[in-house]
């Protein structure tokens, strides 16, 4: 057992910090006032490779494993959260074609995805107006007519909704958590609508909107995989997106500890730095060991994931300690900022409101536990 970064795992991260702090964390404050995003940005991300991070060579992308991709994640969420979660919905949609998809659909679709093909990036869309957790139970309709599916329904919360350039839709071709299928639906395809778009707490950079499907006809070739799998197709995703979440959440939380270690360097009380009180070093003490452990639990699912082993506890783990160990960082770090954390004047501000939906989105964390303890009690 070796804790230490190899040489080359080391100048990934040392690449996606530079990247990240150059060219990310300066337009972050901006995007989420404007809650806007600059789709140049998208080939910038893709110029480096960090939107076909999971895709083989062949295909456009780079291949470089989950661990590296954990690595990248947090680096991108230290300097914004928003390009994170746009980043790791683009890898998860290509990694799930990329497992799942024929030869000739991988060739169509992942070159664009990982290349941000026209500024786009890739959508998820598996969540509907009245079911998340219980995605199973999703209405979408895929009604076979001849070589093609006529797609129906609405879509809910669909990050990157608005700006992709392929969109992953899970739809029902029969009953049940078997009855489902996924579909690559390009963007333009008459009948696929893009609607309302959220007014979202944090993340404000990234665009969740809802995506309407209205008689859409695909191809029968854009099936992801035979009719019936798309549950597992969503579920499988979701496994490696979770230790996507788990690195992002820890980005966040890296970034509430940096605030709070400059803030208690500058700031004086009782004729003192903040950083000489003890009650806030324990803050600090308790915000590092936390993120430390979070860390160990998204590297280790991460690290098992690149060795083909199942990680469906793992990445739940991974996932519902770091976004709890975010929130605490960020509540604590703007608890020692004192009023000046509740105001837009500093980063702290943000990050708070970044990191609550960490602990919602790709499984609640009350879902977490419940796949948690699934596989703890072997039920
Ligand atoms: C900003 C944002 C971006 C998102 N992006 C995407 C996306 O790109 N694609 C996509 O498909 N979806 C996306 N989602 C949807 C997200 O995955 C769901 O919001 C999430 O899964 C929760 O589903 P829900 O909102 O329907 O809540 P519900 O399922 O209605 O849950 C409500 C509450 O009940 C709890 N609960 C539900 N069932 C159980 C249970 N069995 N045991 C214990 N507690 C339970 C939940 O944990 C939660 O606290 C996004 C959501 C947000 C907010």
């Amino acid at each position: 057992m070796d804790f230490q970064l190899t040489e080359e795992q080391q100048t990934i991260e040392d690449h996606a910090r530079e990247f990240a702090q150059r060219v990310i964390a300066p337009g972050a404050a901006h995007r989420d006032e404007t809650s806007s995003f600059d789709r140049q940005l998208l080939s910038d991300l893709a110029e480096n490779g960090f939107l076909g991070m999971l895709v083989p060579e062949t295909y456009g992308g780079v291949a470089m494993g989950y661990t590296n991709y954990v690595l990248v994640n947090r680096q991108l969420a230290t300097a914004c959260a928003s390009t994170a979660v746009i980043t790791g919905v683009c890898n998860l949609t290509a990694s799930a074609v990329d497992q799942f998809g024929s030869e000739a659909l991988k060739a169509e679709v992942l070159p664009e995805i990982c290349a941000a093909k026209d500024n786009l990036a890739a959508a998820f869309c598996l969540s509907e107006p009245h079911c998340g957790s219980d995605a199973a139970a999703l209405k979408a309709s895929a009604r076979r007519e001849g070589d093609d599916y006529v797609l129906n329904g609405t879509k809910q919360w669909i990050t990157n909704g608005a700006m992709s350039g392929w969109y992953l839709v899970m739809a029902r071709t029969g009953p049940g958590a078997g009855g489902i299928s996924a579909f690559m639906v390009p963007a333009g395809t008459p009948g696929l609508v893009i609607g309302k778009k959220e007014d979202k707490m944090g993340q404000r950079g990234s665009d969740t909107v809802q995506v309407i499907l209205e008689n859409c006809r695909v191809p029968a070739r854009l099936r992801v995989g035979e009719e019936g799998i798309g549950f597992r197709i969503a579920m499988t995703a979701l496994d490696g997106g979770r230790i996507g979440i788990g690195a992002l959440s820890l980005g966040v939380g890296t970034a509430a500890l940096n605030e709070a270690l400059t803030y208690l360097a500058e700031r004086e009380a009782f004729g003192k730095p903040l950083g000489r009180l003890q009650a806030l070093q324990n803050m600090v003490a308790d915000i590092a060991t936390e993120l430390e452990a979070a860390w160990l639990l998204t590297l280790r699912a991460a690290l098992m994931k690149d060795a083909g082993q199942s990680v469906t506890k793992e990445a739940s783990m991974a996932k519902v300690f770091s976004s709890e160990a975010c929130a605490k960082a960020v509540d604590l770090s703007l608890q020692i900022h004192g009023g000046y954390g509740y105001v837009k004047e500093y980063p702290i501000e943000r990050l708070y409101r970044d990191a609550r939906v960490t602990r919602i989105y790709e499984g609640a964390s009350e879902i977490q536990r419940v796949v948690i303890a699934r596989e703890v009690l072997g039920s």
